[in-house]
């Protein structure tokens, strides 16, 4: 036979649906690729280390309308102000 899987059975070209249902068949059969080696503990730590020195802390900044720390890009939780407008209602306050 030539090279690559053979066409199954019963479904034998026809519309873009019976090729969907081939491929999605043929994928079913395909057996997984598998590692050539374990993964020792010290790539693991490796990988973990370098993960994690990645992630740093979300980005805060002071609001211009009460001068809270708040998270950038969110509406200030201590008085309600986002982009110099009242864009919550803060319970406190109201
Ligand atoms: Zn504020």
């Amino acid at each position: 036979m030539g090279k690559g899987p053979r066409p199954l059975s019963g479904v034998r070209g026809g519309g873009p649906a019976k090729r969907l249902i081939s491929v999605f068949l043929r994928k079913e059969r395909k057996k997984m690729a598998t590692p050539k080696r374990k993964t020792s503990h010290a790539r693991t730590a490796q990988r973990k280390a370098h993960w994690l020195g990645a992630l740093n802390a979300p980005s805060t900044m002071m609001c211009p309308h009460c001068g809270d720390m708040t998270l950038s890009y969110r509406a200030c939780p201590s008085c309600g102000f986002y982009k110099s407008r009242q864009a919550l209602q803060v319970k406190s306050e109201a």
